[in-house]
């Protein structure tokens, strides 16, 4: 699972402990303890999804919700909402604010999970999908196995890495930098240089004889997987 989701929560024990659980479970997480600085994030993170505590300095939970939901851009990214508030009244003006789903606090880990996974099965399967199939190539997350085929393709971590990031989002044009971010994560020293060097081993490990690239280099721009046959 590599959804990358932003949790909102100034009482921090609560926020560390959300990121602990959620890392351990695969997301990619980061933490914004104020609505500003949340704003920043969304914009530079896109993530798949979204835990924000009704109960925030200045900009409140609900008002970052409506702003959230006011703009194109993050629009369509799904809101879970943290409220300590269990009135009926307050849930419906949560979610006709525009968040998805809400939990109260004091709520159960696996609960809040199961809600989390829930909600990313609905708007992104990819990302939270056990298996990714894409023509006749599939990988496996949960067994860490990738298959061409009948055929057993072995590949290093960054190289199954980088085929799942590849698999999560076929036929779309990928930049190294969107693929440094995506494999590498944002504060890693690597270069864009090593992003060829990785595509290179990865296209000789899933490529055989007269098998068909699955990857194609787009000049200027990145690189593509898994496009349709006929083009
Ligand atoms: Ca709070």
């Amino acid at each position: 699972m590599s959804a990358r989701v932003l949790v909102i929560e100034d009482e921090l024990p609560l926020a560390e402990m959300l990121q602990y659980n959620l890392e351990a479970e695969g997301f990619r997480v980061s933490h914004a303890e104020t609505g500003e600085d949340a704003e920043i994030l969304v914009a530079e993170e896109e993530p798949d999804l979204i835990i924000l505590d009704w109960m925030l300095p200045q900009v409140s939970g609900i008002e970052l919700c409506r702003r959230l939901r006011s703009r194109p851009d993050t629009r369509a990214i799904p809101i879970l909402m943290l409220t300590a508030r269990g009135e009926e009244s307050d849930r419906i003006r949560g979610l006709s604010t525009g968040a998805d789903d809400y939990v109260v606090k004091p709520f159960s880990l696996p609960e809040l999970m199961a809600r989390v996974k829930a909600i990313l099965r609905r708007v992104a399967p990819d990302r939270v999908a056990d298996v990714l199939k894409v023509s006749d190539v599939e990988l496996d997350r949960s067994a860490h196995r990738v298959t061409r085929g009948p055929r057993e393709v072995r590949l290093g971590p960054t190289e199954f890495r980088l085929l799942e990031f590849f698999m999560e989002s076929p036929g779309r044009v990928l930049s190294r930098t969107q693929l440094l971010d995506g494999v590498w994560g944002r504060d890693a020293f690597v270069d864009e240089r090593t992003v060829d060097v990785h595509i290179g081993r990865l296209r000789k490990a899933i490529v055989r004889g007269k098998e068909r690239d699955p990857i194609r280099t787009v000049r200027g721009a990145g690189y593509v997987f898994g496009e349709r046959e006929a083009r």
